[in-house]
């Protein structure tokens, strides 16, 4: 039985003051309804780390170096992540693919960080609306996949998350309905059968796009929905510990 779990992606959103504020709100309304877990910016990840300590919410980071070490400017290794007390990482957010430019060949690598840090990477996967419109989902979502699939040890994927996020839902108001969202996530469930059986059953698949407290429950009532990687509304306590409750 695979444990829900519900993610908030702050983005490039948070201060000190805002960070303490959101972090104390959820706590505040949180029950032990599903596994939780915040992505602050990483200026802000000790001090959700510190905030956090015994309440069983996990900290990640938005984003993770693809090396291990050395002269990368502006880079921050898993590491360093795995330093402050982060549990996780998200990597292949669609905003990093397109404003960045990150290929898949990228994301592999900086998953493969976060596992030799032992951190839980959650890779994110999703078309375009073109591509939607084009028919061509199954196909983008399989080619987002192909390298983790072929690359990875079956073992590794005790520490891997997937995220389907449908670009055409992302931060737009528009969600996928859940009939939609299910059968992408029956696709991907498929495709890790490639792995393995246990793979396949085990591995958690969480929705992303516009997701909110009145959408939440159907969303996460879909048999092959995990949870939820939720942006905009995870900057709001209420909204966010409401999508948890669901
Ligand atoms: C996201 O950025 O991962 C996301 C799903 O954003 P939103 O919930 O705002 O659509």
């Amino acid at each position: 039985m695979r444990r829900l779990l519900v993610a908030g992606n702050w983005k490039m959103n948070a201060s000190v003051t805002s960070t303490e504020q959101l972090l104390t709100g959820v706590l505040g309304q949180l029950g032990s309804e599903c596994d939780v877990a915040v992505f602050p910016p990483f200026p802000y990840l000790a001090q959700a780390v510190q905030t956090l300590a015994g309440s069983g919410v996990s900290v990640g980071a938005q984003n993770v170096a693809a090396e291990e070490a050395g002269a990368f400017t502006g880079e921050v290794s898993a590491a360093m992540l795995a330093d402050v007390g982060c549990q996780m990482a998200i990597v292949g957010h669609s905003e990093r693919r397109t404003l960045y430019g990150e290929s898949d060949e990228l994301v592999l690598a900086k998953t493969r960080q976060l596992l030799a840090h032992g951190l839980v990477a959650v890779v994110c996967v999703g078309e375009t609306l073109d591509e939607r419109k084009a028919g061509r989902e199954e196909a983008v979502v399989a080619a987002q996949m192909a390298l983790l699939i072929r690359d990875l040890a079956v073992a590794d994927w005790d520490r891997i998350v997937l995220a389907y996020e449908p670009v055409w839902a992302i931060g737009t108001g528009e969600t996928a309905t859940p009939e939609q969202a299910q059968a992408i996530h029956a696709f991907i469930r498929a495709q890790l059968q490639q792995v393995g059986a246990d793979v396949a059953e085990k591995t958690r698949i969480l929705y992303g796009g516009s997701v909110k407290a009145a959408n939440a429950a159907e969303l996460f009532a879909q048999p092959d929905i995990d949870g939820g990687l939720v942006g905009g509304a995870s900057l709001d306590a209420t909204e966010f510990t409401g999508i948890c409750r669901a």
